[in-house]
């Protein structure tokens, strides 16, 4: 065990404070990474208040993960040290499932061990996330990182990149489809700048005034606010394709009226408590509401391979791991343009 300094949560209503970590010895399949920076995403927030339950303290979060290689096991064989890699949401699964199989580990069937506050498949280790010094993770859960791009601006890409990468490609959208993304924080501004490039039309929908003329920069093609009335009305039976990230609860229904026939919603957003859906919504219209989680580590590195040709980065706002907790905050806030990302020197 290796003794790692870290930062963590020690009950859902308690900030995160400096915490020593032990880590494993790397192992034979394993690779070791100092890491250097660290995305913050909403599921952080999410599991260190316990809003979804079952999170287990301490809690270490972090899953938008870019490092070096330290150290290498004797099996390994791609990656050396020295490496820039990267680590996404989840760090192991039972590899025999059919999902596994097809390369969709975030689905395995038998549970798949995500970054942090999620178990190994020994189904007893708990696991801690990035938001520390060393990750230690088996080499197929690796991504390899183009040193082409700015590492800070690609740290958001382990999550917020393939969340939205995934259900674009799984659904199909493409150039000349007309998509919503509703609410424009770390995955929504990821979703415009992604679909953009695919050549989809795309118009974020928004509670925020103040992020219209982000949107437009980030290359949408149209803003309009989701808390005026006549806005939402005048929209109706337009889009093709609507990509939900808003973490908070709201009402679904305003959402599916949008659609145009057979369009779908796609939910990435994980609010605390459910939200009733009027069956009407979904059958005038032959509409479809269907949710996505991460996309598999397969799908992960062309998403990578994908952003570093096409250029794609996160917007990001660079802070210490000693503000941690005031960045919460202003996520919460809505006050973050358009992921926060830790630069993990600053963890002495
Ligand atoms: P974020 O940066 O905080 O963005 C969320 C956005 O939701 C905000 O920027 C805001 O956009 C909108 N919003 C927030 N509160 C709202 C409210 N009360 N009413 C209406 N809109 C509101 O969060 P994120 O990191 O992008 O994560 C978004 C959600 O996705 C979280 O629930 C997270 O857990 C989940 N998530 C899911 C997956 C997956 O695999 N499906 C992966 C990662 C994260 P506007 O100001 O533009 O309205
Ligand atoms: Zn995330």
């Amino acid at each position: 065990m290796n003794k790692i300094k870290s930062y963590a949560s020690k009950s859902a209503n308690q900030p995160l404070e400096p915490y020593q970590l032990d880590r494993r010895e790397p192992n034979e399949t394993d690779v070791e990474i100092k890491i250097l920076f660290c995305g913050v995403c909403h599921s952080d927030i999410h599991t260190v208040r316990d809003e979804w339950g079952g999170t287990m303290y301490p809690v270490v979060p972090g899953h938008e993960i870019v490092g070096t290689v330290t150290r290498i096991g004797s099996k390994v064989n791609r990656f050396k040290v020295g490496d820039t890699v990267g680590v996404g949401c989840f760090v192991d699964s039972c590899g025999h499932c059919h999902n596994c199989e097809e390369n969709n580990e975030q689905y395995c069937e038998n549970g798949h061990s995500q970054t942090y506050n999620s178990l190994l498949q020994d189904k007893k280790t708990i696991t801690y996330g990035g938001y520390s010094s060393h990750i230690v993770v088996t080499e197929k859960f690796v991504l390899s990182i183009s040193d082409k791009l700015p590492l800070e601006k690609v740290a958001p890409l382990l999550c917020a990149g393939i969340t939205t990468y995934s259900p674009l490609k799984h659904w199909n959208v493409k150039a000349g489809d007309k998509l919503a993304v509703v609410g424009l924080g770390g995955l929504g501004h990821m979703a415009v700048k992604i679909a953009v490039s695919m050549g989809v039309e795309v118009t974020v929908l928004s509670h925020s005034p103040g992020k219209e003329k982000d949107a437009l920069n980030l290359g949408a093609h149209h803003f309009e606010l989701t808390n005026v009335k006549e806005n939402m009305v005048k929209m109706a039976n337009t889009f093709d394709f609507i990509i939900d990230t808003v973490s908070a609860p709201h009402d679904y229904n305003d959402y599916l009226a949008l659609l145009s026939t057979n369009g779908v919603m796609i939910l990435l957003g994980v609010p605390p408590t459910p939200s009733e859906v009027q069956a009407f919504h979904l059958i005038g219209g032959r509409r479809s509401l269907v949710g996505s989680l991460v996309g598999g580590i397969k799908e992960t590195q062309e998403m990578l391979d994908y952003c570093a040709e096409h250029n794609i980065t996160s917007d990001v706002e660079m802070i210490n791991i000693d503000q941690i907790n005031e960045a919460y905050e202003r996520t919460l806030a809505g006050d973050v343009h358009y992921r926060f990302v830790i630069d993990m020197a600053s963890l002495k």
